[in-house]
């Protein structure tokens, strides 16, 4: 495994110490309640550790996207209720619209050892994002040590996972989780078993094709399938109908296509595609669809998962890997009729001994849900990082971190 030489939690001696936790604590929510606690409960190593040498907890993360300020259904409050629950103890939600302001002072300065506070949204401060100090200093003001165990937010330098450790008095150490992260990680990109298979799908289009580059380079075969392929369809001179695209990457799709070929890498697409007129709405509402070929989409429809043909091609592809990592589900999983290009990829990836890495809070959720959980190697808290880290790019969240 690769190993980090960075502080961790059991290089620190935290007993009677005020110490703050960056969790990613970034969950999925419907009508307010939680519909997948993955994140929490795998922050729950670091806090229990941290309890039992006796410190005081105060945890931070963020929460979805606020645009201007606090609003209510950004709220961490079902964060502590769940957390609450998981850890069978008490936690006192700090909500404060400051985080860091008058209310969020007060509960910490009535903790006891072991006890925890969660404060609110750290995006509810404006300068989070912009990693502007006055909010950095806030934050390290009422800490004495500062753990960072938000893998999912590694790659992102705010105020709560890179400003705050300018501020912090005392030392600064990684979290149990993104010690895990980084050795799975870490090993199937620096010292993978060959042949080496990564597959991308998703949404995020943009965000994602930049990783292609150097994931040619690493890997043996790449297999793009989810809302990422249309860009390389069309690129290839394919119709695509609504598809998602990013038409300013069509030029670098080609390059891609052309680097595949000339380090002798796989580069595999989809050939046909299920399609509909729309995108679902609600997402897991009804909905009418039917499979056509890849390039050949009618210009009212929109891909939406791949077709059975392609399914074949991925898994065959799947099968002899040794070490496979996967971040985007291959069509929009959440609703049945579209779940089934993600479906057996998972299946297949479950059939393989490789090594297997799931990155990604949606990939991660599919298959949790289609009940692949326990077939993999590691599924990874962290979509954008876990891509970033595969890029080869240092995460400064990391970076900051004092060495051991
Ligand atoms: P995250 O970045 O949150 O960690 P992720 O990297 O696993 O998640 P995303 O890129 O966010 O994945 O994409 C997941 C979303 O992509 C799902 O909600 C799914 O419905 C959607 N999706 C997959 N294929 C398509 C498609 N062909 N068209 C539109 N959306 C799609």
């Amino acid at each position: 495994m690769a190993k980090l030489n960075k502080k961790n939690v059991d290089n620190l001696r935290v007993d009677g110490k005020r110490v703050l936790v960056r969790c990613d604590f970034n969950v999925p929510l419907k009508d307010g309640k939680i519909t997948n606690d993955n994140r929490i409960t795998a922050a729950l190593p670091t806090i229990q550790k941290l309890i039992s040498g006796n410190g005081k907890v105060i945890l931070c993360s963020h929460l979805g996207k606020p645009k201007n300020g606090p609003e209510e259904k950004f709220s961490l409050k079902p964060v502590a209720e769940r957390l609450s629950e998981l850890l069978d103890k008490p936690i006192t939600f700090a909500k404060d619209d400051e985080v860091v302001g008058k209310n969020a002072r007060k509960a910490i300065a009535g903790m006891n050892y072991g006890d925890i506070v969660l404060l609110e949204n750290t995006r509810f401060r404006s300068e989070e994002t912009k990693n502007i100090d006055s909010f950095s200093k806030d934050l390290a003001s009422i800490a004495d040590i500062y753990v960072n165990d938000a893998f999912g937010s590694a790659h992102r330098a705010h105020c709560s996972t890179v400003g705050v450790t300018k501020f912090i008095s005392g030392e600064t150490a990684v979290g149990y989780l993104m010690n895990k992260e980084i050795e799975f990680l870490g090993n199937a990109v620096e010292n993978p078993i060959r042949p080496f298979v990564a597959i991308l799908g998703g949404a995020k289009v943009a965000d994602k094709l930049n990783v292609i580059s150097n994931l040619i380079e690493k890997c043996d075969t790449l297999i793009i399938g989810g809302g990422m392929a249309f860009t390389f369809i069309k690129a290839q001179g394919g119709a695509i109908g609504g598809s998602l695209v990013d038409n300013e990457k069509i030029d670098y799709c080609n390059q891609m296509i052309e680097k595949a070929k000339s380090l002798g890498k796989k580069l595999i697409l989809p050939v046909d595609t299920v399609v509909a007129e729309s995108f679902p709405d609600p997402i897991d509402g009804k909905i009418s669809v039917m499979t056509t070929p890849s390039a050949a989409i009618p210009t009212n429809m929109c891909g939406l998962d791949i077709g059975p043909e392609t399914q074949k091609i991925f898994a065959e592809a799947v099968k002899t890997a040794k070490t496979v990592v996967w971040n985007g589900p291959m069509g929009v999983f959440e609703n049945p009729l579209l779940a089934k290009g993600t479906i057996a990829v998972a299946s297949a990836l479950a059939e393989t001994d490789a090594t297997t890495v799931i990155g990604g809070g949606d990939s991660a959720a599919a298959v949790i849900s289609l009940g692949f959980a326990d077939k993999v190697s590691h599924i990874s808290t962290g979509g954008g990082a876990s891509l970033e880290y595969l890029e080869g790019k240092t995460l400064p969240g990391i970076e900051v971190i004092q060495d051991k």
